[in-house]
């Protein structure tokens, strides 16, 4: 899960890393009254989950309340790579006097983290490690040491922060680290990390990228779950605890385990290339599905209208195939019951574990508009074409 601005800015308070927390607002007349509020100069800054905000007018000075709400009313609304902004976080300005880069990212290559950092701050990082690589220190970081205060002096030292704010800068560094470990974070990225003009550090942005796959250990993240921004049929496999990502295809996918379905779509994308037509989304039903899990699966699939014809993949494994076929007709039922009737044709491919008795229930069943394809290409190929009759019909 990827944080807004303000959402970051709220982690890392909680850590004392130094922050002004500022006041969201979703209306230029919140706007003025968080400037009223906070008196004096402020910066109304877009939150939408992108960098270079800056570049794109979505970070503005105002002198006083009323120009805060003309400055919200230039940014909300605005789309900034592809994003709408819908809020904007309304902080106090700060008096900057140098602009530095700072973060933590796990570093898959070499399976551990790595540090960034780098005094050239407050401009893309990518930009500076192309034209000025020096600039730009990276530290790797052992997973199971972690950094102390040795460690983060030599982040510090490699860095080149100016001996003034050396102290500082590792007692930021620290700070940062534990917001990383004790937050899961996959990623925490400060840029700017400023020094104001009182000689003080203070992280005038925020990036943080929370590793969902630690969520059991924090509740206290579900705060952060900015549902009303995602796809609608993400959020209804959310709550379905179904592995559901929505592409732009339309062939809809369903298969049992995360690598058959991800080869399932190279299969249904190249199958598709003859008839135009592409994968429409990822879901993943599981190892032990149940006909409710198939059922939820299906209507989450159907739901999304570009989708002309669903291909269901399953390899019989723990679940044997004759309880996966068991599954799909009572899933059908679920969904007549629950007044959406499947409509739309379906190829079944059933391999694995008991795969002869699971066909048998299927061809007995005679589910109108299911077909049964016992190859994998060949169910994906006719899946496609499917589709593309769908598509054709309108
Ligand atoms: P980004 O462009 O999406 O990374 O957004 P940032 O939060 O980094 O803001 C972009 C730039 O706006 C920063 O690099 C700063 O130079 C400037 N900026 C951000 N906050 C303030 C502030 O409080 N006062 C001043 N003077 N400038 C700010
Ligand atoms: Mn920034």
């Amino acid at each position: 899960m990827d944080l807004m601005e303000y959402q970051a800015k709220q982690l890392f308070a909680k850590h004392d890393v130094p922050v002004t927390l500022g006041i969201v607002a979703t209306t230029p007349d919140e706007a003025r009254a968080a400037a009223e509020e906070l008196g004096g100069r402020v910066v109304v800054k877009a939150q939408v989950k992108a960098g270079g905000r800056g570049k794109a007018g979505g970070v503005k000075l105002a002198d006083g309340p009323s120009e805060a709400a003309e400055r919200a009313a230039d940014i909300l609304g605005m789309e900034i790579k592809g994003l709408t902004v819908h809020r904007v976080l309304v902080d106090p300005t700060a008096d900057i006097a140098d602009e530095f880069y700072f973060s933590f990212v796990v570093d898959r290559a070499r399976r551990g983290y790595l540090c960034i950092a780098s005094v050239e701050g407050g401009v893309e990082i990518e930009e500076v490690a192309r034209t000025n690589p020096d600039a730009v220190a990276q530290v790797p970081i052992d997973p199971v040491t972690g950094v102390d205060e040795a460690v983060a002096r030599e982040i510090v030292a490699r860095t080149g922060f100016p001996d003034d704010i050396a102290d500082r800068a590792v007692d930021m560094v620290l700070k940062l680290w534990k917001v990383f470990i004790e937050e899961d974070a996959s990623l925490v990225e400060i840029n700017p990390l400023a020094k104001l003009g009182n000689g003080t550090l203070e992280a005038l942005d925020g990036k943080v990228t929370l590793d969902d796959n630690a969520g059991f250990r924090h509740p206290e993240h579900d705060e952060y779950d900015d549902v009303e921004a995602a796809e609608p049929l993400e959020r209804l496999a959310r709550e379905k605890d179904i592995n559901y990502v929505k592409l732009d295809g339309q062939v809809g996918i369903i298969g049992n385990g995360a690598g058959l379905v991800m080869s399932t779509l190279d299969v249904v994308a190249y199958a598709g290339e003859e008839h135009g037509v592409k994968p429409a989304n990822f879901l993943d039903i599981g190892g032990g599905a149940s006909a409710e899990v198939m059922a939820n699966g299906l209507e989450i699939v159907l739901g999304d209208p570009g989708v002309y014809s669903v291909f269901v993949n399953v390899f019989g494994g723990i679940t044997s195939c004759d309880a996966v076929a068991d599954g799909i007709v009572t899933a059908f039922r679920l969904l007549e019951e629950r007044g959406e009737p499947v409509t739309k044709p379906l190829v079944v491919r059933l391999d694995g574990n008991n795969a002869d008795e699971g066909r048998r229930i299927l061809d007995e069943a005679g589910l109108g508009g299911v077909e049964r394809v016992d190859t994998m290409d060949g169910a994906a190929a006719r899946a496609a074409e499917l589709a593309a009759a769908g598509v054709q019909k309108g």
